[in-house]
């Protein structure tokens, strides 16, 4: 099994994508897909009048404030037009896609943050509207009733939380916990950037292996947005994953590169 997690900022080129799959899973590869959507809610937030903001952690990670006119912008463009959009490309090439959020069926649950804490303009703040939380439970049972089923599922965020309230969670962390619970033997993580950058954005700076044991070191080379795609890898390592590939998701055949190791391998 392998679990691919698929960005969602800008230059992406599904249609590559979408013919990869398509073959793969002609081949027989069983998979599992998962997507984001931040650069086009990013635009409809900004187009719908409710631009977003983002917020930074005390430990430095950044996430979308997510109030509840950000949850409904946030649901209308991952569950409506991405995973709609992707799960169409994959019909028209002949696979039987079911596209479905984390929240459907418990996919994916967790606990809502009663409150975050952020750092704005050098000070704290408490923020306690926040729709955000972290994927503890993967319905294992349901994505395998799907698969035996013969379908293909292609999940997106919004999770839910154990109050069943929908809740924003990180992709890439999402797909760590996927990855684990089905004990998949790969991880790929496709974005707008060839993988980790020893020198962001100079991608000839590609970092090409992060064996096991050194990931620790690594945090440290990501900035925002990365950081969460290491911490994601670190977390999928940490429960059992052999090998999780950053890869760049702009280019022809982009997952069967991954699995030949184009990109930053992490692990095996
Ligand atoms: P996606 O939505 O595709 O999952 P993100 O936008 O969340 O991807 O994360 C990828 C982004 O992380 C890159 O487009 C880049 O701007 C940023 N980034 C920050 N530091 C690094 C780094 N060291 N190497 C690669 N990308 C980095």
């Amino acid at each position: 099994m392998i679990i691919l997690k698929i960005g969602g900022s800008e230059g992406i080129n599904y249609d590559f994508i979408a013919d990869d799959v398509a073959e793969l899973v002609k081949e027989g590869q069983p998979l599992l897909v998962i997507h984001g959507g931040s650069a086009l809610t990013n635009k409809v937030a900004e187009q719908l009048g409710h631009p977003p903001q983002f917020v930074t952690s005390a430990s430095g990670f950044t996430s979308r404030r997510t109030d509840r006119r950000t949850l409904e912008i946030f649901e209308m463009v991952y569950c409506g037009q991405m995973n709609k959009g992707f799960v169409e490309k994959l019909q028209m090439r002949g696979v039987n896609a079911v596209g479905l959020s984390g929240l459907d069926g418990r996919i994916w649950e967790g606990p809502r943050k009663n409150a975050i804490t952020v750092i704005q303009n050098g000070r704290k703040r408490v923020i306690r509207d926040d729709y955000t939380g972290k994927v503890e439970k993967v319905n294992t049972a349901l994505l395998q009733s799907l698969l035996d089923g013969g379908v293909l599922p292609v999940l997106t965020p919004p999770a839910a939380s154990y109050d069943g309230e929908a809740i924003n969670v990180d992709g890439d962390r999402a797909a760590a916990a996927t990855a684990a619970a089905l004990k998949a033997e790969a991880l790929i993580i496709l974005s707008n950037v060839p993988g980790l950058l020893e020198n962001f954005p100079d991608e000839a700076s590609l970092i090409r292996h992060i064996p096991k044991a050194r990931i620790d070191q690594f945090m440290s080379v990501a900035e925002d947005r990365m950081k969460k795609k290491v911490m994601g890898a670190q977390e999928a390592l940490s429960q059992g994953i052999g090998r999780i590939v950053f890869a760049d998701g702009r280019v022809e055949q982009p997952v069967r590169k991954a699995l030949a190791g184009e990109g930053t391998v992490i692990g095996k």
